[in-house]
């Protein structure tokens, strides 16, 4: 080879690499990479847990010293306004930067996922980790930050979704009939935000429409209009979206969803939208065993945080409105157990079909308890459950009730409660139980005689057997679905019934 085509040959060799580079290159333009490390904003929640708070269900007053004592000199607080019932809630203030941005939580009284993870961010803005000394400065630079929890601390005790006034404050933007409502709109107009962070709960029913996967995480920039156009203020909360949306695909891939835009003309997130401030619904949904949403609570941390250094970096800007877009959508279409193809007696015919179950947690004095009920029957091929069984060999066996009875609750343990079960037997009396006491046993309780439970229903309790050529297999016990060749193997919340 002469020089001459030896030094081509190199020139091809390298347009080649670059043309090769290139095309890769494309291929990764594909998935947006999150402006920050998945590695490092794990830990940074780890090292900012709130560990006093490991339950979702808290009074005010048990989270009140991490808001109104925090007593530092970086995180400010100061008193905003008086719930309904007189109750103060509490604006905590942080940085001194051109850009500022409002993150509000709980404004419905029983969705305090994102409350559980404002208290770990304020943690990390007071915290003293030299490897995050460069973030807390970046956004205390470019940021003003203000944070309100718990806009509805009436509703929060009561842990129901309105307020004193039994409004729904989010549908009180306009009317302003709710001293909430009136002090987040005030602060609005005096702060200005340029970003608005509006943190709620939704149903753990929500799946990512076409998936089994619960929809963990829910987004939206809120239309500011009937049209649902966009606009820059509307385009700005698409984009910080994006980044959200392309940390979760790397944390937990597919389980984010994105909320229908329907214009709400009396909700705040639409109205803050049509003020001018970019915002931004975060809706916490379900994930499989995570009653006390402590997994969506670290998820919430990390994506309020990575979205606010994408907002001070400006890199948000960098994003494609069509990648928010892309966002598959919310569908309901989860429940808790669904039985597949399983036989049943019903109406003196022997037939086949699915059960879809649903366990809801009702408040009540003694705290809260489950109660599972038969949502659905007939073909449930377009539902998913967050547990599943395949029953083409099962047939439900009605439970009986356990002849003689227990003359206290010490009488009972975990062992005797299987050996009831495994004989068949799911209710039982014992005597001189409180009414209403929630338990841990995967029996239905009660203090008078036990009766044997009601059959395969819509709308009735889910209390029934599965057996597999005549032997008990699994019971079905106020929705819990239980191995009876193991225990229960999970914590149950039953109530005593009279
Ligand atoms: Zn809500």
């Amino acid at each position: 080879m002469s020089k001459l085509h030896y030094l081509s040959f190199l020139i091809s060799l390298l347009v080649g690499a670059v043309l090769f580079s290139c095309g890769s290159s494309e291929d990764s333009r594909e998935r947006v990479s999150p402006a920050y490390s998945l590695s490092q904003l794990e830990q940074a929640y780890a090292v900012s847990k709130e560990e006093s708070v490991q339950e979702r269900r808290f009074l005010y007053a048990d989270v009140l010293p991490l808001i109104a004592a925090r007593g530092s000199d970086k995180l400010a607080v100061s008193p905003l306004g008086k719930s309904v019932e007189g109750q103060q809630v509490y604006q905590l203030d942080y940085g001194k930067g051109p850009v500022k941005v409002m993150l509000w939580s709980q404004m419905h009284g029983n969705e305090s996922t994102a409350t559980m993870a404002l208290f770990d961010l304020f943690n990390f803005l007071e915290g003293e980790q030299p490897e995050f000394a460069p973030w807390r400065e970046l956004l205390h630079e470019r940021l003003q930050l203000k944070f309100i929890p718990v806009v509805n601390p009436d509703g929060a005790d009561r842990w129901i979704r309105r307020n004193a006034l039994d409004i729904d404050l989010n549908r009180d933007a306009i009317a302003q009939v709710s001293s909430e409502a009136r002090f987040l709109k005030a602060v609005r107009d005096s702060f200005e935000p340029d970003f608005g962070f509006n943190l709620h709960d939704q149903q753990t029913y929500y799946n990512v429409k076409g998936t089994a996967n619960p929809a963990t995480i829910s987004v939206l920039a809120p239309a500011y209009n009937a049209a649902t156009e966009v606009n820059a203020v509307r385009e700005a909360a698409m984009q910080v979206i994006v980044g959200m949306h392309a940390l979760m695909q790397e944390a937990e891939p597919d389980h984010v969803g994105k909320y229908n835009d329907a214009f709400e003309p009396r909700a705040f997130g639409d109205n803050f939208q049509k003020w001018g401030t970019s915002t931004i619904l975060i809706e916490s949904g379900g994930y499989p065993n995570d009653p006390e949403k402590q997994v969506i609570r670290k998820y919430n941390f990390m994506l309020m945080l990575q979205a606010l250094l994408a907002i001070a970096t400006e890199e948000y800007k960098q994003q494609n409105i069509a990648d928010y877009y892309a966002i598959p959508d919310n569908d309901l279409k989860l429940m808790d157990l669904v039985l597949r193809d399983v036989q049943v007696e019903l109406a003196g015919q022997e037939v086949r079909m699915d059960l879809g179950v649903k366990r809801r947690e009702v408040e009540a004095a003694g705290g809260y308890f489950v109660q599972g009920v038969i949502d659905d029957m007939g073909d449930l091929s377009v539902f998913y459950g967050y547990e599943e069984l395949e029953g083409s060999a099962l047939r439900v066996r009605e439970a009986e009730a356990v002849p003689e009875a227990l003359s206290s609750l010490t009488e009972l343990s975990m062992e005797q409660a299987m050996a009831y079960l495994r004989a068949g037997q799911m209710a039982l009396q014992v005597k001189g139980l409180p009414e209403g006491l929630v338990h841990p046993y995967p029996l239905l309780l009660s203090s008078s005689p036990a009766s044997k439970p009601a059959g395969i229903s819509l709308g009735a309790g889910a209390n029934f057997f599965l057996e597999e050529g005549g032997e008990l297999r699994y019971a079905v016990v106020n929705g819990y679905l239980i191995d009876l060749a193991e225990g229960p193997g999970r914590a149950m919340r039953m109530r005593s019934r009279p």
